[in-house]
């Protein structure tokens, strides 16, 4: 490494032992990033033959207000969306305020009195078991008299074909996928494993609307559920998709009849997709949809580079150091209280934005346990940019995702291992 760069990790409080050690990972890692550039590169050009095609202008970053009748930006950003992920339409809005809206949206349209949902991949992500009742709450889909059926994966990770034949019934009307494992400890679906899925449903009940929880996946692959069959996918514009750019937003894209049910259920029925002011937010949706697929490299190379470092020290990775990758989320199994924490304050200190605070672990609502979280980010709650977070519990497990550019998802990785190391907690020879 040459001087000058050393020079600028050691005044970030980088020492030179653990600058040599992420070397000698980073070395190794080269023909897996060169994979990863090759999926960015071609998402890249999927999103700019999207852009072109439909011949976005600067007229397209015009604000609207009020009604937001005719807003040109925000119609041309959905088809532009659809047609990088290969649906019929799309639904991309300031007004969907989060995954979990988004998720809640697509459901609660597409699902009426009397119908069944199925999770053929076991138990939803957290936020969604109040959506669908598995938790009792107000205005969930069990209220509405709709019913909810699971089937958990194999042990080994596989889908139950038995199980989920047996489960489907007249009443089945929507599959929910979850592409990510999000913070549980199954495996993340990859696209062609979503695929098998979907023709297996497809073949027992044609007219089954199944949809992906897309949440941490896009970009990640050269395929987007889509395109092997799904009728719809959903996501968070803080995530992935929004590139960092984007400061709120959601989307839903699919059929054209998942859409408009969407759209009658955000706005009102009548109104569908032609109301909904873009309120000046749309240019950076554009900008960072743009940004996403390097983005998206830039964290996946992040997560890899941390499941390298932490297993060699001897720790669980959840994906492991060498697995193939469908989603950004990397989990450490830290057995160790100092060792979560202190990881946690290196992410923190290596933050463009509140670098200087201590995350400490508090009783967060909703869980049973103290969580501690590291996030410096420019827009709140992103996690597309560099975070950390876990329940401060056995396994003491940290789940870490994100990064806007790879160095410094790499710098953050560092400098928790900088942390550890100076509380004696790893030794690096
Ligand atoms: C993040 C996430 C959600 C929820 O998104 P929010 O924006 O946090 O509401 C749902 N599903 C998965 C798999 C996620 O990763």
């Amino acid at each position: 490494m040459n001087q000058y760069l050393l020079e600028q990790y050691k005044q970030l409080g980088i020492s030179e032992k653990v600058i040599a050690f992420g070397e000698k990972i980073e070395a190794d890692l080269k023909p897996r990033f060169e994979k990863i550039d090759a999926i960015a590169e071609l998402n890249q050009l999927k999103v700019l033959n999207a852009l072109q095609k439909n011949r976005v202008s600067a007229e397209c970053f015009n604000q609207s207000s009020g009604y937001g009748y005719n807003d040109m930006g925000r119609d041309t950003l959905e088809a532009v969306y659809a047609e990088t992920f290969k649906g019929e339409d799309a639904l991309v809005r300031p007004q969907i305020t989060c995954g979990t809206h988004a998720l809640a949206l697509a459901l609660m349209s597409n699902l009426r009195p009397g119908d069944e949902l199925l999770s053929p991949v076991g138990k939803p992500y957290d936020t969604l078991e109040e959506v669908i009742g598995i938790r009792p709450s107000k205005g969930s889909l069990a209220e509405y008299g709709i019913t909810y059926a699971q089937v958990d994966l194999l042990p080994d990770g596989g889908f139950d074909w038995e199980g989920i034949r047996n489960v489907i019934n007249e009443k089945t009307k929507l599959v929910t996928i979850q592409r990510s494992k999000g913070y549980a400890t199954r495996p993340t679906l990859s696209v062609d494993r979503i695929g098998e899925l979907v023709s297996f449903i497809k073949n027992i009940k044609p007219d089954v609307i199944c949809m992906v929880d897309n949440c941490y996946g896009e970009f990640t692959e050269e395929k987007e559920p889509l395109e092997v069959g799904a009728d719809m996918i959903v996501g968070s514009l803080i995530k992935n998709p929004g590139g960092g750019l984007a400061p709120i937003g959601g989307y839903i894209c699919g059929k054209k009849e998942c859409i408009e049910n969407a759209a009658y259920r955000l706005t009102s029925p009548g109104l569908g997709k032609e109301v909904g002011a873009s309120l000046g937010v749309i240019q950076s949706f554009y900008q960072g949809f743009f940004l996403a697929p390097t983005v998206t490299a830039g964290a996946l190379k992040g997560a890899i580079f941390a499941a390298n470092i932490y297993e060699k020290l001897g720790y669980k990775v959840v994906p492991n150091s060498t697995e193939s990758r469908h989603d950004i989320i990397q989990a450490v199994e830290f057995e160790n209280k100092d060792a979560m924490i202190a990881f946690c304050e290196g992410i923190q200190a290596a933050a463009p934005v509140d670098s200087y605070v201590t995350p400490e672990p508090w009783a967060m609502p909703g869980y049973d346990s103290d969580v501690i979280m590291a996030a410096g980010a420019f827009v709140q709650g992103s996690s597309i940019e560099l975070s950390a977070d876990g329940p401060v519990k056995e396994p003491y497990a940290v789940y870490f995702q994100g990064g806007l550019t790879w160095y410094h998802a790499k710098v953050g990785i560092l400098m928790s291992l900088q942390k550890l190391y100076e509380r004696n907690l790893v030794e690096l020879d």
